[in-house]
């Protein structure tokens, strides 16, 4: 679309449906982006004008390959700010958004190439979509591959660390934090859809808005910080389960662990936090985040501030250079940390990841006889846990019913796929899926809980109940 270009758009359109055009500079790649933005917003009921003035706001792919390229770019802008207004820029040029918003500071957003979901939350927050069972092809949800009543809802992309074991920084980049609106316009959408617990998932979830230098947006007239606190507190009103995954032990986890301990809140009481170690000198070897931090002292002050806390964290043994007095090291914290869910992994290679050309590689069966004699400690420890439970009164969420009646459902302490479930046997007739209820716990082994439901009354999700670790 140019000026040039000029034709008018299909008649009505605009009055049906919001209409969105798209200038498309650089090369094929850029071309190939410019379609799957535009099919994503014809899927989602958006329409596209092929000329400025039918369009509600008009998407610039810019290129920034060379000089002239740039220039073309910025002119561009210029152009589509005058002719419309409404004026959203995406890719090469907009890795380098100061270089765009110095000269045109009325652009509504800059996303960088690739960067699809950033460039449809510009386009949802500058020209939300109007819904229309006849020309949308997609929900408003979009398609998910989960069940009905739980959602994963990724709020950053990329991460800033360099964790030697790790490809994700080169294979996606570094943090780049969605506005906060966007991730609560798309959790509210959720909720209204039937989802009844929101799993936020990212690669660093407590760094949630460090790239945004934790600005400032609005949402539903309120000011929101792109900070996970901020975002986690306002989240937890959504009216949804809210389960926090990837968070590493920064201090202002304690934060979040105090909105946790608020049982108004619907931000739950559970931390999935990869410690991946726990001797200094692994740690140190890994490059890990928050390598340095007394993680000890750190989970008994959450276990003051929250006591039903339930903490998950990954493991990974046969880490280069791992001694046997580093891997005891290891067995010995588990054993104080007392965690409630723990997975681990035998160290293996990763093509292109640093920690390839590490010397002293540990021998397969030492891996294989430490992962062993890991997840028995593990066992020991959840089974400990979970006996514990029994006789207390716990809310929990209906996964599933199967044929024979059995309710598969999960308590707060326990995320679909990675976590224990608990079953009901008796009495299931009228639950169903996403359903919230009070379960007396009767029985426990290692991973897994049994129980009986106390109460008919489904769908309630924040009855308070007493804190049972
Ligand atoms: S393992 Fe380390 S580098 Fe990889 S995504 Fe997690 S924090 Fe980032």
């Amino acid at each position: 679309m140019s000026k040039s270009g000029h034709q008018p758009r299909a008649g009505g359109l605009k009055s049906e449906q919001a209409v969105i055009g798209m200038v498309s500079l650089g090369c094929p790649k850029a071309l190939v982006d410019s379609e799957r933005i535009l099919t994503r917003l014809r899927a989602e009921g958006y329409g596209i004008s092929p000329d400025y003035a039918g369009a509600d706001a008009v998407i610039v792919n810019t290129c920034g390959f060379l000089d002239t390229a740039k220039a073309e770019s910025l002119q561009a802008i210029g152009e589509a700010l005058r002719e419309n207004g409404k004026v959203i820029v995406t890719g090469c040029l907009g890795a380098n958004p100061e270089y765009i918003t110095g000269r045109h500071p009325k652009v509504l957003a800059v996303t960088g190439p690739h960067q699809y979901e950033q460039v449809l939350d510009a386009v949802h927050m500058a020209v939300p979509p109007i819904p229309d069972p006849f020309i949308q092809l997609m929900p408003s949800t979009g398609v998910k591959l989960t069940p009905r009543h739980y959602a994963y809802l990724k709020i950053s992309e990329g991460c800033n660390h360099k964790c030697r074991f790790c490809i994700i920084p080169d294979m996606r980049g570094r943090l780049l934090s969605r506005p906060g609106h966007a991730i609560m316009r798309e959790a509210e959408k959720l909720v209204e859809s039937g989802v009844r617990e929101i799993l936020v998932i990212s690669q660093d979830t407590g760094a949630y808005g460090l790239d945004r230098k934790h600005d400032h947006g609005i949402w539903k007239g309120e000011n929101l910080r792109s900070h996970i606190v901020d975002l986690a507190r306002a989240l937890g009103e959504v009216g949804a389960w809210i389960r926090l995954h990837y968070v590493y032990p920064y201090p202002h986890v304690r934060d979040l662990v105090s909105i946790m301990a608020d049982s108004k809140s619907g931000l739950l009481p559970y931390l999935d936090i990869p410690f991946q170690h726990a001797h200094p000198e692994t740690l140190r070897r890994m490059a890990r985040p928050a390598a340095g931090t007394k993680a000890l002292d750190e989970i008994s002050k959450w276990r003051r501030t929250c006591p039903n806390l339930a903490i998950r964290s990954t493991f990974i043994v046969g880490y280069p250079g791992e001694t046997e007095e580093e891997f005891e090291t290891l067995l010995d914290w588990l054993q104080d940390a007392q965690l409630d869910r723990i997975g681990c992994f035998k160290y293996e290679n990763v093509e292109g990841a640093r920690a390839n050309a590490m010397p002293n590689h540990v021998p397969e069966e030492v891996k294989r006889e430490r992962r062993e004699r890991f997840m028995q400690k593990a066992q020991a420890i959840s089974a400990g846990k979970l006996a514990k439970k029994v006789g207390t009164v716990q809310e929990v969420i209906v996964d599933e019913i199967d044929g024979d009646g059995i309710a598969t459902c999960r308590t707060k302490a326990d995320a679909p796929e990675i976590d224990g479930c608990l079953f009901i046997d008796s009495n299931t007739d009228d639950l169903k899926p996403g359903d919230i209820l009070q379960v007396k716990i009767d029985e426990a082994n290692e991973y897994d809980l049994w129980g009986q439901r106390l109460d008919a009354s489904c769908g309630a999700p924040f009855t308070d109940i007493p804190a049972s670790r």
